[in-house]
């Protein structure tokens, strides 16, 4: 695994570039062009992340795409993480399935896009056969899903890393498994035993837990889910995890309720659906795109990018 460092220069012009486009329509090649990509700082982190995408390059997915890599150019991602529902309608029914050629290798093509993506499954993956994302990772030199449930840590600088603990939303959320392949099969009990285990033992100073379904969502498709609410808004708080990604709401969120945790949902991929707000919303946006992340030994900051690539909306937090 190698880590590519990106200057606080870049983010500099980074986020001046965020606060001068929302002022603007521009996208932003012409400041891709005033990058000196090949400064270098020590210590920051950068990845993307992104959700409910696999249609085949349509409802925007292409251009997504294309974005996610003139942004790369200028933050160097080290990774990508996908939040779920990477392949619709149906997931795929092998690795052998054509829409790992026209969803995923075809789609994602850009110089800076050749990372490794660590993915967890979504309720459309699976409507499809869910062990051919495991085992595709076999296959692939950066599709990366080890297992349905599964954490792991990155190095931010010499002294401060960040543990990402990537889990298996479906089966705790949906009751109803008629339609969902081998759901039923799935050990709730024991994926959350494994969570708190992995959490109790957290050292790292950065914690950052993904899944496909969002514990807060004001998009009126969904909503807050009272099960996640339940089940892991209490560990989440208890451990002190800053930050927790999902997708399944076609939007760009950013929810944040009473105490410490972040609500993020980064599931606008390919298509959108319309979004409300709520009590706890801090930005929602119906366009398709994706998060751009950057973390420091002391801060995280997070962009969400439109597939225009123009920056719409920016956070950052401390540690
Ligand atoms: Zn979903």
């Amino acid at each position: 695994m190698h880590f590519r460092l990106i200057p606080a220069i870049v983010l500099a012009t980074f986020l001046h570039s965020c606060q001068s486009f929302q002022k603007t329509t521009n996208d932003l090649t012409t400041v891709v062009n005033k990058v000196p990509a090949k400064l270098g700082k020590k210590g920051t982190l950068n990845f993307f992340v992104i959700g409910d995408w696999g249609r085949n390059g349509s409802h925007h997915q292409k251009e997504v795409a294309e974005q996610m890599n003139e942004i790369g150019k200028m933050i160097h991602p080290n990774f990508i993480i996908s939040t779920g529902d990477n392949f619709y309608p149906n997931g795929v029914g092998s690795v052998y399935d054509k829409q790992w050629l026209s969803s995923f290798e075809n789609i994602y093509t850009g110089k800076h896009l050749q990372c490794k993506w660590y993915a967890v499954l979504g309720n459309h993956d699976y409507r499809g056969t869910p062990q051919a994302e495991l085992d595709y990772s076999k296959k692939s030199l950066r599709w990366t899903m080890p297992d349905r449930y599964y954490t792991l840590t990155q190095k931010i600088d010499d002294s401060t890393s960040v543990r990402f603990i990537f889990l298996d939303s479906n089966p705790l959320v949906i009751k109803n498994h008629n339609y969902y392949s081998d759901m039923a099969l799935q050990d709730t009990v024991q994926q959350l035993k494994w969570l708190d285990s992995v959490l109790v033992h957290a050292k790292e100073k950065w914690k950052i837990v993904i899944a496909h379904h969002p514990v807060y969502s004001s998009n009126p498709r969904h909503g807050n889910s009272a099960r996640l609410i339940t089940l892991l808004r209490p560990k989440l708080e208890k451990y002190g995890v800053q930050l927790y990604l999902s997708g399944h709401d076609h939007d760009l969120q950013h929810q944040k309720p009473a105490g410490t945790v972040d609500y993020v949902i980064s599931g606008a991929g390919s298509q959108t659906r319309r979004t409300t707000e709520h009590l706890t919303t801090k930005f929602t946006r119906d366009v398709s795109g994706f998060a751009a992340i950057s973390l420091t030994s002391d801060s995280l900051k997070l962009y969400f990018i439109d597939y225009t690539g123009t920056p719409i909306y920016s956070f950052s937090k401390g540690k």
